[in-house]
């Protein structure tokens, strides 16, 4: 699988624009009719935010499509309340909810104030010398990595159908329908797989600052470095989280979609040793105290405390977590387009 670094897509985004791009989604009305219609974002108080999100995902998604050819795919917000985002492999489409992207503006604009908070303190001098380096904010960046992990998990999708057809199949995978249907392996396969790719290019956005922040603030200032690593895994959390509602107990083989949890559990693998292989070792005690502090600090984002009831689970795991991490990694050879391989 050819992966790219997504931080070399800021440099082509500006050729991207919704008025383009809408216009040839659209005629596929049938789509439209089950997602929801395009919600056009120019004129909303949050614009920016919106446009910013829309650009980088669907320049993103032209240079994706075009490697695993199924160019033309598109990106739109819809106006749908009732799903957060899905992808639709047979017509290339992803849709993400406008509520998403209102819902993350409210997360990490509104909930954090680095300048003022007391309790944000220690993020202060990140956000300063974020602001003077990249002329953007600590909130942006987290914004960043929350929207666009959404985004990400879409796109895998699209490309698992990609590497469906490649095989020679000529049915379709489709995401759509299944959300609250019965346990299904290749579902939860399919979910894992997902989230492994989308929490592996989160990453890559979190590698790129925190090595420029290591040259700037030297690497002796190592909490500097942790907080870095900490608000973005909490990022990503608190986007999670917001699933937790309706999901207060455990389940392992229920319903088409991993519990929140442990796709929470499957996110800190991916992330924390992609930054232990690539930049920062981190020992399992340090990963462990990572974890725990991030989970606490997505509560605080979202405003809510969901994470305090799974926080020992997700840190420590369980027997029938291992059991069940021990069946999709057996299973999972089984599905060969699947992007991960073997989990
Ligand atoms: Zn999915």
């Amino acid at each position: 699988m050819k992966i790219l670094n997504p931080n070399d897509f800021f440099l082509k985004f500006q050729n991207c624009s919704f008025e383009n791009n809408v216009m040839k989604l659209m005629p596929k009305t049938s789509l439209l009719q089950t997602f929801g219609q395009v919600f056009d974002f120019r004129g909303d108080a949050d614009e920016e935010k919106f446009d910013f999100f829309y650009r980088y995902c669907q320049s993103h998604l032209d240079e994706y499509s075009k490697i695993y050819n199924f160019h033309p795919a598109y990106l739109y917000i819809a106006q749908n309340e009732y799903f957060n985002s899905v992808a639709q492999p047979k017509t290339n489409v992803i849709a993400i909810s406008k509520e998403v992207i209102k819902q993350l503006k409210n997360f990490f604009w509104d909930n954090l104030d680095f300048e003022n908070d007391q309790s944000l303190i220690n993020f202060r001098d990140i956000n300063k010398w974020l602001l003077a380096e990249c002329n953007k904010s600590l909130n942006q960046f987290v914004f960043e990595f929350a929207s666009f992990f959404s985004y990400y998990h879409e796109l895998a999708h699209l490309m698992q159908e990609a590497e469906y057809k490649a095989l020679g199949n000529t049915t379709s995978l489709n995401e759509y329908g299944y959300t609250n249907s019965n346990f299904n392996v290749e579902h939860h396969l399919r979910e894992i797989d997902s989230d492994f790719f989308a929490a592996n290019q989160v990453a890559y956005h979190v590698l790129s600052l925190y090595e420029d922040a290591k040259i700037f603030f030297n690497e002796v200032e190592n909490e500097i470095l942790y907080n870095i690593i900490m608000l973005s895994m909490a990022s990503i959390f608190a986007y999670r989280i917001r699933h937790f509602r309706g999901l207060e107990d455990i389940y392992y083989y229920e319903r088409s979609h991993p519990h929140s949890a442990i796709r929470i559990i499957i996110i800190s693998k991916v992330f924390l040793s992609f930054l232990s292989k690539h930049s920062k070792n981190l020992t399992p005690d340090e990963q462990q105290i990572l974890i725990g502090n991030s989970l606490g600090f997505a509560d605080k984002i979202a405003g809510v405390n969901y994470s305090s009831r799974f926080s020992d689970l997700i840190k420590n795991g369980n027997d029938k977590i291992a059991e069940y991490w021990d069946y999709m990694s057996n299973e999972s050879p089984k599905y060969s387009y699947l992007l991960t391989g073997r989990i």
